[in-house]
């Protein structure tokens, strides 16, 4: 294992610890489902300013064997439940201080093949409580937006908008093949029944949903 620098201690510990519909074990630890609150903040896109990379460090590039991977990627055995599967994984020189594949512009070489967990960088942000406090540009002239938490990213995040339902609905799907791969419980088919409870014309909710699925929806506030 390759420590903050792992992509899939990062998968167990976040996404998957957080959509779990039962207890798993991985590395000794074990994890147990948890209510979420599920903001209509998730109906929003990111993209990225050019000349950031900011979250692209050294770390794994991780593929189910099912997923496009590149070839120098090696087979590696991830232990969940006692059940042993494979992925395949590019380990990159932990001193670098950046990811190989980041271009000098800050964009990614291999963005049509990019691992999930590159593709989904915002989207725990967007589940757990976040809301964006201010905007600015810094003096190298990247625009900086601060999100409520630790987080202080240049994220470009669009508004809140329906269309943006089956991005994050497909999303949702690519993470849940990698919940069946590792044979985890998951509430993220109920998410995705769900997502269009989250607003209703001009209306946002925000939907609370418990460890037995039930869940409630409350008046987040109106949308332009
Ligand atoms: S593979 Fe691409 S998106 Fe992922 S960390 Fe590297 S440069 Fe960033
Ligand atoms: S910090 Fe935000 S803008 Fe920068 S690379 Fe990551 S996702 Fe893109």
């Amino acid at each position: 294992m390759y420590g903050n620098l792992d992509s899939i201690v990062r998968f167990m510990g976040g996404y998957a610890a957080l959509f779990t519909s039962k207890d798993f074990d991985f590395e000794g630890r074990k994890f147990s489902p948890t209510p979420l609150i599920i903001s209509p903040l998730l109906l929003r896109t990111c993209s990225c300013p050019l000349f950031c990379g900011a979250c692209c460090k050294p770390v794994t590039l991780d593929y189910l064997p099912t997923e496009t991977y590149p070839q120098e990627a090696q087979p590696r055995g991830i232990v969940v439940n006692e059940i042993k599967k494979i992925v395949y994984s590019v380990i990159q020189n932990e001193k670098q201080l950046f990811c190989k594949n980041l271009s000098t512009t800050g964009q990614c070489n291999i963005y049509s093949t990019r691992p999930l967990l590159c593709r989904l960088a915002p989207l725990v942000g967007r589940i757990t409580k976040t809301d964006i406090k201010t905007v600015s540009v810094t003096k190298a002239g990247r625009l900086r937006l601060a999100i409520t938490g630790e987080r202080k990213l240049p994220c470009i995040i669009s508004e809140i908008s329906e269309a943006n339902v089956m991005h994050i609905n497909a999303l949702l799907s690519h993470l849940q093949q990698w919940m069946c791969y590792f044979e985890i419980d998951s509430k993220i088919p109920r998410i995705q029944e769900l997502l269009t409870y989250l607003y209703d014309d001009k209306k946002l909710y925000k939907l609370y949903i418990d460890n037995e699925m039930n869940y409630t929806r409350t008046f987040y506030g109106t949308r332009k």
